[in-house]
């Protein structure tokens, strides 16, 4: 990709923005960021790179570029972004755009919970078959950043957010891996379908010579790549769950009793990873040894310890409903859930069900608890409380030995923490400090 001579702005000064910039000064670009934030929030960039602060829908306007690259936190069809539209020659994503420089086999991985999980997975296990692989795109670094070192690694685990396929064109993954979906990020989108479509773009421009690996009774519609199924709770895919035995065409291929990795959505992980690391030629024996030092990542269904004979589970990372049920379903023992955070729009309604056969008592907080506690109030005692730490002390005072304690908010953490990181810190803390 040579750039000599081209203008090519840069939406957003974040960590995507600068890893996009430095790839377009490398390419040789002239580069301009842009970003509504004043300047001392804009971090650093190459002295060749013009910043443009405090940036509106006017500076669009007025911009005249041959590319604009748009970071996934900018809303690709909100009016700032809008504005850059008619004078740009062409409007892509931080991940199209190194994505035309990466020569290597890329592993796509999308859903709307798991994304991180099988992500690291995947690494996990390529490495283990002799592939360098970078994880990168929503997790870690962004993949500008990694098309940028001298020697690229043989393979990238690129997980995507919607917000990243979003502005994908001619993005194409060899292996393209849908987990799952369930409503989300309904305060970006204004429908279901709108998140949806944004996510379908991965397998957008696979060809017969590309893979799908997509979770059984998943509606993804056609797809010009063949397809690999799994599914934890459904029969008839290729890859299924007996058992704590994971089965390919029928044989057990690796055993989760094994691992770390616990619950039949972590079991759906694995299936995707070892599907994926299979299409790179890694065999589903080497990727089994590979998988059992694994442990997931802090704040998805963390066991913080057991007090009392009550074990405290931090889910933190569950900032929707989809991951709230995954959580509860995997519970094995009497459980007083704790949920909550800020207002997304979701309907709460759905998980009537799932509470009233599997949950003990509930204790609701934030700034949707007081919507909660009615709802909840039909099917489960609930209680609620202002901040985490009682809500940890309400939720002692309801269980049992033997029973569960599980942080699964079930939303985002925005109206009281700066993210779900804090908020599962904030939990941990609250239980160890308990005597
Ligand atoms: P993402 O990157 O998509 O947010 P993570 O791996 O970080 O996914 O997990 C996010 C949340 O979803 C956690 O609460 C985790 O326990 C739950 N989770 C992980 N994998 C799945 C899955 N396959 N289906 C449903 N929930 C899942």
């Amino acid at each position: 990709m040579d750039l000599s001579g081209k203008q090519i702005a840069i939406l957003g000064a974040g960590r995507s923005g600068r890893a996009a910039a430095q790839l377009a000064l490398s390419r040789g670009g002239s580069v301009t960021v842009y970003d509504g934030a004043k300047l001392e929030a804009f971090g650093t960039f190459p002295a060749e790179v013009e910043l443009l602060p405090e940036a509106t829908a006017a500076s669009g306007r007025e911009c005249r570029a041959d590319l604009v690259v748009i970071s996934p936190g900018i809303e690709t069809a909100g009016e700032f972004a809008s504005a850059f539209v008619d004078g740009a020659g062409e409007l892509i994503g931080e991940t199209e755009f190194a994505s035309r420089v990466y020569r290597g086999r890329v592993v796509g991985i999308t859903g709307t919970n798991g994304k991180t999980t099988t992500t690291e997975l995947v690494q996990r296990v390529l490495i283990a078959g002799g592939i360098t692989c970078e994880a990168c795109g929503n997790y870690g670094r962004p993949l500008a950043d990694v098309v940028l070192e001298e020697e690229q690694p043989a393979a990238v685990a690129l997980e995507l957010s919607s917000f990243q396929l979003e502005t994908v064109n001619t993005f194409r993954p060899e292996v393209a891996v849908w987990l799952n979906f369930s409503p989300d990020h309904m305060d970006r989108y204004s429908s279901v379908a709108g998140y949806r479509a944004a996510k379908l773009r991965i397998f957008e421009n696979q060809t017969a010579d590309d893979l799908a690996v997509v979770r059984k009774g998943e509606d993804v519609g056609a797809l010009k790549a063949p397809c690999i199924r799994f599914s934890a709770t459904e029969e008839g895919g290729d890859y299924s769950l007996r058992g704590t035995s994971v089965m390919l065409d029928g044989a057990e291929v690796l055993d989760l009793a094994a691992t770390r990795l616990r619950g039949v959505h972590n079991a759906e992980n694995v299936m995707a990873a070892l599907a994926a690391a299979r299409a790179l030629g890694v065999s589903c024996e080497v990727a089994s040894g590979a998988l059992s030092g694994y442990a997931p990542p802090l704040h998805r269904c963390e066991l913080v310890g057991t007090l009392d004979g009550v074990e405290y589970i931090n889910d933190s990372k569950a900032t929707n409903l989809h991951a709230l049920e995954a959580a509860l379903i995997s519970q094995r023992r009497p459980t007083v859930l704790i949920a909550g955070g800020k207002e997304k729009g979701l309907d709460y309604e759905s998980l009537l069900p799932l509470l009233k056969k599997l949950v003990e008592s509930v204790v609701v907080f934030g700034e949707i608890g007081s919507r909660l506690r009615p709802l909840f109030s039909r099917v489960v005692p609930t209680s609620s409380a202002t901040t985490l730490e009682e809500a940890v002390h309400l939720a002692r005072a309801a269980a049992h030995p033997g029973g569960t304690i599980l942080f699964s908010p079930g939303t985002s953490s925005f109206d009281m923490f700066s993210g779900y990181e804090e908020r599962g810190d904030v939990f941990r803390a609250a239980v160890q400090a308990l005597k």
